[in-house]
């Protein structure tokens, strides 16, 4: 049996100078689309067919177990105008697999990734008048799968709901601004045999604290160390990290290798896939703190640069921890992040030559 889409058009969409109004100046997650993708999934009987409903709110019963142990995972991705005015997601393929992957660790049943890419394909096309087209905007798609089994025993939730809502984003980004950050000693992320290699809300409530105290220290944002030796560079908040060493031609994109209790972004995949192209060489491997200083004393290291489906590239030039505060280059935003980040988003909107396939036609 194949799992289909099930179309129940909202009978009410917003009126079109309205959204056209909210199109024009996104801001980020303020609006929803007309639509949302509802799943369920049942122990009993699996997947049932998707419907493409209204978008709305949910009713749910107080005890249902998302509520109470936080059996929750989610995606992010973002689906981009093209010049000839079609419209394209950005290697959905791989936020369907990872999905499952997510799934897998959090004890949530699995979407089938066909089925997955299929309910994002569907929502975008019934949504497509909210997708905005001006550089660095698009629309951020947000899949996301809740435990729904009705019982305060605490066990792997034998109901589940996979749904997707739709939220237009401007451009997520300041070019005059680069982004402050604090190196947190005293919190971790993730820990081996954790959570961490998987999207799910509960690692997110986990981090605000130190997000907080990130706030507290002036920064903007946390950078996240290994839970064992609290010594080794992980993420910066909800975000892969990547290190810019020497400059011009000659100079290597450096990120955390994968340990086991990073998230694998795809953004920071797509760079490791595409910087070749310009002419850099990647490398992926352990940087400690004090190989960061050094770095950044001796001038090897040029620039420091977060990524992210959200931001894509966003750079960083102050870092501070309890040894002292640190400028990135001249504290601006660097000049290979910045060419980084035009190639992405130039592949993104169809500017450039898509030549790995990750541009993926809806409509
Ligand atoms: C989602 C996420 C990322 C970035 O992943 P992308 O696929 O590039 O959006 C990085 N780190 C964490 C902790 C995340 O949750």
């Amino acid at each position: 049996m194949t799992l289909k889409v099930v179309a129940k058009p909202n009978p009410n969409p917003v009126p079109n100078e309205v959204r056209d109004g909210y199109v024009a100046n996104p801001g980020f997650g303020k609006y929803f689309t007309d639509h949302m993708i509802v799943a369920n999934w049942s122990e009993e009987s699996g997947w049932q067919d998707a419907t493409l409903q209204a978008y709305g709110p949910l009713s749910l019963d107080p005890a249902t177990m998302v509520f109470h142990y936080g059996q929750e995972i989610f995606e992010g991705l973002k689906a981009y105008k093209q010049p000839d005015g079609s419209i394209s997601l950005f290697r959905p393929d791989a936020n369907a697999a990872r999905f499952a992957k997510s799934a897998k660790r959090m004890a949530l049943p699995e979407v089938p990734e066909d089925f997955f890419v299929e309910c994002v394909k569907e929502l975008v096309k019934a949504d497509k008048n909210w997708v905005p087209g001006k550089p660095g905007e698009a629309l951020y798609i947000r899949p996301f799968m809740i435990a729904t089994e009705v019982a305060i025993g605490v066990h792997a939730s034998k109901q589940a709901s996979f749904i997707i809502i739709a939220t237009p984003v401007g451009a997520y980004f300041d070019p005059s601004k680069t982004v402050s950050v604090w190196i947190s000693t005293e919190y971790v992320r993730a820990a081996p045999g954790g959570t961490g290699e998987a999207k799910c809300g509960g690692n997110y409530a986990a981090s605000l604290v130190a997000q907080k105290a990130a706030a507290a220290q002036g920064c903007d944002q946390v950078i996240w160390l290994d839970a064992v030796e609290r010594k080794w560079i992980e993420e910066m908040g909800g975000m892969n990290l990547c290190f810019v060493k020497g400059k011009g031609k000659d100079a290597t994109i450096f990120t955390p290798k994968l340990t086991g209790t990073l998230l694998p972004g795809i953004t920071r995949n797509s760079i490791l896939n595409a910087v070749s192209e310009l002419g850099f060489k990647v490398e992926e491997g352990m940087i400690s703190v004090d190989q960061l200083k050094a770095g950044l004393d001796s001038g090897e290291i040029t620039e420091v640069f977060a990524c992210g489906t959200a931001a894509v590239i966003s750079p960083i030039g102050t870092i501070k921890s309890e040894m002292g505060t640190w400028k990135v280059g001249d504290g601006g935003a660097g000049e290979i992040s910045m060419q980084i980040r035009k190639y992405i988003l130039d592949i993104q909107h169809g500017l450039a030559s898509d030549t790995h396939g990750w541009n993926i036609k809806v409509c």
